[in-house]
């Protein structure tokens, strides 16, 4: 797999940023993406014998042994110090079975049944967590953005009280594109925003209304996802800082609960859609139980390093998750998440990329770091604590590359860039692309917010730019609407469950040309004049946590 073309050619054409003059001595850069290296590291860590990769089991600590053993044998240097591991404190909470939620009202109460009606869990590191008595007030979107001017939270106080909250955002429910970021989700729209913002405005229970259509997820993913052992970040004060309750309510259920305050959940939910939406207290009271059990343990983020030539201490970074969903025993035969295409793929072409580094002759000016992130299914946890405990300063940090669910079959004629239009890394992929013969196309679920979804926004969000991109639909032998079938045929057969298993029969020449691009952007980057910069209309613009300006 070999990018042909001549990088002086396309900067002339006005498709590359920065001076060619400091590369015109370079040889053509090493593109060669070991497919068996590939199919290797896939099956090995998709096998049953890595347990599905949950942090904190036995499948973590095979895990983390292959990597180190792998980056050792590519000859690259521990990341951290002597080590090529970071510790990640976690938390382990579990809820036990039979949480309760009860909303009353003047016409009475209605119980919500745990996994049909409503998931909740905690996110404080505390044997028991509950609602009493708590006023219930349905918050519209739950938003608070000055920047659409848009405050949901408008005058009115919700301390110790719990707000209902649509998924999604006002511009996705419109599709109006004036609105929001138009049918694309915006960093508002997410979930865990939301959950974070209901904490900041001092509620102390959160309850999401679910929508499979503006979530991206069916309810099954939340009773999959959010029932169980539960992980998040440890912090000093246990995560008081928290709503002492989060959940999310089936939307039939949600119906109910609007029905037993006289109001009904489609007119509320158009009243929201408007600037000037004032919260509904509902007149309702929540009661919620819930009994945990917590453990505290360490997780860890896989790093290693290749020194640049020129310029040492500044860096690219390859970040992939490596983390899946373990096994759940309740579940009859097979039960094990592989994981093999999330994200088996992500950190096979991260070894395999680390491994076309080492043979690339000169180096590169900067130095390339790899790193495999921990925890990235129950919430990017360990991008995140990566991005507060840098090990490479983050204003030193060029770009970060983000590989995850790498696409499975042949070649295609396009490129999906994800949250496209943020920053100018992104003429680096479209010129690697155009080498390839593809080009750059829409993202097809724009809605869904992928790209928060992501390792990648964990490092746009402190101020990094991030390239998440990979194979778009448009398959060259098949066309565009098989390679629809195949994703949603992925995303309802595959995806998080335990049938995303590895294949010698699969096709994998589309994740090897995006290892290519990959590459050959990392590399490109590693040796530009300047970093990459945000474009002026981009929403993480404005948050440089890594202090250069703008
Ligand atoms: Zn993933």
């Amino acid at each position: 797999m070999r990018i042909r073309g001549d990088w002086c050619t396309l900067a002339a054409m006005g498709l590359l940023l920065g001076g060619c003059a400091a590369n015109s001595k370079l040889p053509p850069p090493s593109t060669d993406i070991d497919e068996t290296a590939f199919r290797m590291h896939v099956s090995k860590l998709a096998s049953d014998d890595f347990e599905g990769r949950k942090p904190g089991t036995p499948g973590e600590a095979k895990t983390v042994a292959y990597l180190v053993e792998q980056f050792r044998k590519l000859g690259l240097k521990p990341g951290n110090g002597e080590s090529f591991v970071q510790q990640v404190p976690m938390v382990e909470i579990r809820a036990a079975t039979g949480a309760t939620l009860t909303v009353t009202g003047a016409r009475g109460a209605v119980s919500l049944a745990y996994g049909r009606d409503m998931v909740i869990w905690s996110a404080r590191s505390a044997p028991q967590a509950e609602l009493r008595h708590s006023d219930l007030v349905f918050v519209g979107y739950g938003i608070v953005a000055p920047e659409y001017e848009w405050n949901d939270y408008a005058g009115i106080d919700v301390r110790g009280k719990t707000v209902v909250v649509l998924a999604n955002d006002p511009g996705y429910a419109t599709r109006d594109p004036k609105v929001f970021r138009g049918g694309a989700m915006s960093y508002f729209g997410r979930w865990s925003y939301k959950v974070e913002e209901a904490a900041r405005q001092g509620a102390v229970g959160v309850l999401l209304i679910h929508d499979g259509e503006a979530t991206g997820f069916g309810w099954n993913v939340v009773q999959s996802t959010w029932t169980g052992a539960q992980l998040t970040l440890a912090s000093v004060d246990g995560n008081a800082g928290r709503a002492a309750v989060e959940g999310w309510i089936q939307k039939d259920a949600a119906r109910g609960i609007f029905a037993a305050a006289g109001l009904d959940l489609a007119v509320s939910s158009s009243a929201a859609l408007h600037t000037g939406f004032k919260a509904i207290p509902m007149g309702l009271k929540a009661d919620a139980l819930l009994n945990d059990s917590v453990r505290q343990f360490s997780s860890s983020n896989v790093v290693a390093f290749w020194p640049g030539s020129r310029r040492k201490t500044e860096y690219v970074v390859y970040a992939a998750h490596w983390d899946h969903l373990g096994r759940d025993p309740a579940l009859p035969g097979h039960n094990i998440f592989n994981g093999a295409v999330d994200n088996a793929t992500g950190v096979a072409g991260l070894l395999d990329l680390a491994q076309s580094f080492v043979r690339t002759k000169p180096v590169a000016d900067r130095s390339i770091v790899f790193l495999a992130v921990t925890g990235a299914e129950p919430g990017l946890l360990g991008s995140q604590y990566y991005v507060q405990n840098p090990i490479f300063p983050l204003r030193d940090t060029a770009v970060v590359l983000d590989l995850d669910t790498l696409r499975n079959g042949g070649p295609t004629r396009d490129l999906t860039i994800f949250d496209a239009g943020n920053s100018d890394v992104e003429e680096f992929a479209r010129a690697s692309a155009l080498l390839q013969g593809r080009e750059i196309s829409a993202e097809p679920t724009p809605e869904q917010g992928l790209y928060y979804r992501s390792d990648c926004f964990s490092f746009a969000n402190a101020g990094v730019p991030a390239l998440y991109a990979k194979g778009g639909l448009d398959d060259t032998a098949r066309g565009p609407v098989w390679g629809r079938a195949q994703l949603d045929d992925y995303m309802l057969h595959r995806y998080r469950q335990p049938s995303d298993q590895y294949s010698a029969d699969w096709d994998v020449r589309s994740a090897l040309d995006d290892l290519a691009l990959y590459y050959s952007v990392g590399n490109r980057v590693a040796h530009a004049r300047r970093f990459p910069r945000w474009n002026p209309n981009s929403e993480f613009r404005v948050s440089r946590a890594r202090g250069v300006a703008p």
